[in-house]
């Protein structure tokens, strides 16, 4: 029997230890060396020609949405990307063990039309990248793609209905369509521990892995040159889970300094049977499994394709309102039936670190308090049985954090841990403004988008902004929010966009905006609902702005009330009709 008061009390004296007044601010910007390890800058000439559309970010919400629009038959497409290749985050994230921790066959998108089977069903970073690298090829998006190039501003020419692009190459070309597919998650970002600026040893964030001096490489190779080193680790977030294990393997000695638990669920990976999934990949296959994997986030399917931890809260929960009688069936009475699954869900989440971790004190300090959705839900047989090693220390710090880090080491309380070399898993940038992460602002009909978002995001959908004509955002805030699953969201929006675009095109409009009023009206739609506002009793975190109250920037982080699955057939219907409701098409200046 579950002790609902203990544990909420437990939960809110957990919380209130890692509550801090700086909030976001406690972070540092990262300002390590940009420069590419990857792939060799190639020098070229700035262009200074026109583009039916720009694609700003060669990730997957660039690959998706520049893939449709070939598919609609717009072939003037330029994607312009800061890494030397396609794949975002999976371009820079290149830390051993990266992984995804959703199942591959709705993460990776397109499976269908690139004829891909992926080969687990979590596949390893190195196999998304080349993923994206196949939807550069099958949809010749590398033909007209700027590699290493930095986006320094947008203009809008009014006189010629199109958008100036500057760039770090200088170049200086046009584009009647824009899309920005920056990227909720690539500014890396430092803890903010005094003295950081102090280790006179080596260090690197998770995202700019130093093979170099860990040896190894992405594909798995040993990193051989750890084995007589003392490693530190800060930070236990999902990207801490997943390399945690291997250098675990690796270091003579490996230190994680962990400042709150991270909920780790099974992972239960497996090599993918060519003969079940030839069963499965009939016509419309992946369609069928983004929309059952969606339901059951929602908790709404009769059957589960997927078969994973990150719908077995939903369906739990579900199981808990199937159970409630007539009367019970009320509001307070399903949110309820919710809190017991989450208990329960979170209890077996603790019994399961009691069963992996050997020590009973390592274990007492690895137990997540809060809910599960609180924070970034994790996956890995293999991080808690990292603890039963014994190279592999786990330095608690009970909510507050690394003390300060000397020329020597870091030190938790009044104990210095001297290392040779301090691994960031501090994640990224998210509550910073947006131009601050795409490192560029648009100038649009009468204001900058930076001041236009000042006072928070206001889109409709999620993609279209009062004031910038042609411009469409590829994120998933303002829309369907799924986030056990972006690249759904993503492939909805390139959809979307590609037939805006073709309509505008068929049509011969020279640009597209959305009115006042139905931006407005979303916006009302989204703030208004009480289930947009947020957790504020949750553990602070990147999921709730570390605990702080946003104000109006709120509107960041809001998606639709009733949810991914209701948001993805509303704007099916949506651009379906053809009526493209809310946007306003004109002539425009002639080309
Ligand atoms: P996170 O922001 O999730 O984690 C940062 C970690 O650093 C937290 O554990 C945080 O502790 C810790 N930290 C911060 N400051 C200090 C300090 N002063 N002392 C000690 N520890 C500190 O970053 P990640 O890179 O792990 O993940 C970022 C996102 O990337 C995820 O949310 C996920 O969306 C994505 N991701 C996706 C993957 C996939 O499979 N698709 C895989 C990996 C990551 P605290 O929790 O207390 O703040």
């Amino acid at each position: 029997m579950i002790d609902k008061d203990a544990l909420k009390l437990k939960y809110a004296e957990e919380r209130a230890k890692r509550l801090r007044p700086d909030g976001p601010l406690q972070y540092r910007k990262w300002t390590g060396d940009e420069t590419d390890p990857f792939t060799p800058r190639v020098e070229r000439a700035p262009r200074r020609d026109h583009v039916t559309v720009a694609f700003i970010g060669g990730g997957l919400g660039g690959l998706v949405t520049g893939a449709r629009l070939k598919e609609a038959g717009v072939d003037d497409v330029r994607l312009i990307e800061q890494g030397g290749d396609f794949g975002g985050a999976w371009y820079w994230n290149r830390y051993p063990g990266a992984q995804c921790d959703t199942a591959s066959f709705v993460y990776l998108p397109l499976l269908e039309e690139t004829g891909y089977m992926p080969t687990e069903k979590y596949a390893h970073g190195p196999e998304i990248l080349e993923h994206c690298q196949r939807i550069g090829k099958h949809y010749g998006l590398y033909d007209n793609a700027l590699f290493h190039t930095k986006v320094t501003d947008l203009e809008w020419d009014q006189a010629r209905s199109r958008w100036i692009v500057r760039t770090d190459r200088g170049d200086e070309f046009t584009a009647q369509f824009v899309c920005l597919g920056t990227g909720p998650l690539h500014v890396p970002k430092l803890p903010g521990i005094p003295g950081i600026e102090t280790f006179g040893g080596h260090s690197f964030h998770t995202s700019r892995w130093d093979y170099a001096y860990t040896g190894g490489d992405p594909l798995g190779a040993p990193m051989d040159k750890l084995a007589d080193k003392r490693v530190a680790i800060v930070g236990t977030g999902a990207t801490a889970v997943q390399c945690v294990p291997r250098l675990a393997e690796a270091a003579r000695e490996l230190f994680v300094f962990q400042r709150t638990p991270s909920s780790v669920d099974v992972r239960n990976n497996q090599p993918t049977d060519p003969e079940w999934f030839a069963s499965i990949a009939t016509p419309g296959w992946q369609q069928r499994w983004l929309e059952n994997f969606t339901a059951n986030q929602s908790g709404s399917a009769r059957e589960d394709l997927v078969m994973d931890a990150w719908s077995d809260l939903a369906r739990r929960a579900r199981d808990h309102i199937r159970k409630l009688s007539r009367a019970q069936l009320t509001r307070e009475g399903i949110s309820e039936a919710y809190e017991n699954a989450d208990f329960e869900k979170m209890e077996e989440i603790r019994a399961r670190v009691d069963a992996v971790v050997e020590d009973p004190e390592t274990a007492r300090r690895l137990k997540a308090w809060y809910k599960q959705l609180c924070k970034r839900p994790c996956f890995s047989d293999e991080y808690l049985q990292s603890f039963n090693r014994p190279n592999t220390h786990l330095v608690d710090t009970d909510g507050r954090g690394v003390t300060r880090i000397t020329e020597r080491g870091l030190v938790v309380g009044e104990v210095e841990y001297p290392v040779d070399c301090v691994i960031y898993a501090s994640g990224f940038e998210v509550s910073t403004p947006f131009t601050d992460r795409s490192g560029f602002d648009l100038t649009g009909r009468t204001t900058t988008l930076a001041r236009y978002w000042e006072e928070g995001m206001r889109t409709l959908h999620g993609i279209h902004v009062h004031g910038f004509p042609n411009v469409f955002v590829v994120q998933p805030s303002h829309g369907a929010r799924l986030i056990a699953n972006i690249p759904h969201n993503l492939l909805e929006s390139g959809t979307t966009i590609a037939q805006i675009v073709k309509h505008a095109l068929d049509h011969g409009y020279a640009e597209v905006e959305v009115t006042k009023q139905a931006e407005d009206a979303w916006m009302d739609l989204l703030l208004g609902s009480t289930s947009n506002v947020g957790a504020p009793d949750c553990t602070p975190g990147s999921y709730n702005n570390e605990g702080q109250d946003t104000g109006p920037r709120r509107s960041f982080f809001v998606g639709h009330p009733q949810g991914a699955q209701v948001f993805f057939r509303y704007i099916k219907e949506w651009r379906s009709s053809g009526a493209f409701e809310g946007l306003e098409f004109r002539a425009g200046a002639q080309p």
